[in-house]
């Protein structure tokens, strides 16, 4: 059975001790629940990933990083390898975030780099996709989001498939406060396992878990958890309050 996940990507927000207090609230209430092939993934800036092991371990919840290089290791100032993140007990690092895909200009072809380097050392890849508001309106959603999958994901075998989780994040909603229907996201899940399953074949296709991301709140996640295809979230804005993440996890 396909793991249900609820991520929060709380992006370049908080100071050192906002870190601090938020990982704190977290524990205390993520301790105390019961999940049941339910996973909790906190994505913190680099400079807190160290941290955030420390605690997430401790009291039930992984830590992802939010970004990796494409290259194993040397001359590039800045970045952090998939090996150092590993190194960290970090259990996932997103890769293709649409803020990386527009002001970093990540190709399809670094982003593959980017999950060939993660998976050779064991840290899973959270491969997000999505169209832009143009795209949409002009019905290439579709072949948008197959075109991100196929010349970024579709070169790794069946077993490194299973170790990617995917994200559908429609780039019109990350941020905005506007969701995508239940429908909506139910229809571009249900396509993406159709391709993961033309692709792999329908056993692999029901083991991966396709997140759903854009303005996903506490009132919304239910409607959209409860869709077939949807296995939970990548949370930005809501991540960044305890209580509104909480009740996002909670809305299985
Ligand atoms: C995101 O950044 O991945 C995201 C989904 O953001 P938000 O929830 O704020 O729309």
């Amino acid at each position: 059975m396909r793991k249900k996940i609820v991520a929060g990507n709380w992006k370049m927000n908080n100071t050192f001790e906002e870190a601090d207090d938020l990982l704190f609230e977290l524990a205390e209430s993520i301790n105390d629940l019961e999940l049941e092939n339910q996973e909790i993934i906190v994505c913190p800036p680099a400079i807190y990933l160290e941290m955030s092991t420390d605690v997430g371990i401790e009291n039930g919840f992984s830590v992802g990083s939010q970004n990796c290089s494409n290259q194993q290791a040397g001359a590039y100032t800045g970045e952090i390898s998939a090996a150092m993140i590993k190194s960290l007990e970090v259990k996932y690092c997103l890769v293709g975030h649409s803020e990386r895909r527009k002001y970093n200009h990540e190709t399809h072809e670094e982003l593959a780099q980017k999950v060939e380097q993660l998976l050779s050392n064991d840290v899973s890849p959270i491969f997000c996709c999505g169209e832009a508001l143009e795209e949409r309106q002009a019905e290439k959603h579709f072949e948008i989001v197959k075109a991100q999958i196929n010349d970024s994901l579709f070169g790794f075998s069946k077993e490194e498939m299973l170790n990617i989780v995917v994200a559908y994040e429609p780039v019109w909603a990350i941020g905005t406060g506007v969701t995508a229907s239940s429908a909506q996201a139910q229809e571009m899940h249900a396509f993406i396992r159709s391709l993961l399953s033309e692709k792999y074949g329908q056993d692999i296709a029901d083991e991966i878990s396709i997140l759903y991301g854009g303005s996903c709140n506490p009132k919304n996640a239910k409607e959209l958890f409860s869709q077939a295809d949807v296995d939970g979230g990548l949370i930005g804005g809501a991540s960044l309050k305890a209580d509104d993440f909480l009740a996002i996890i909670k809305s299985f």
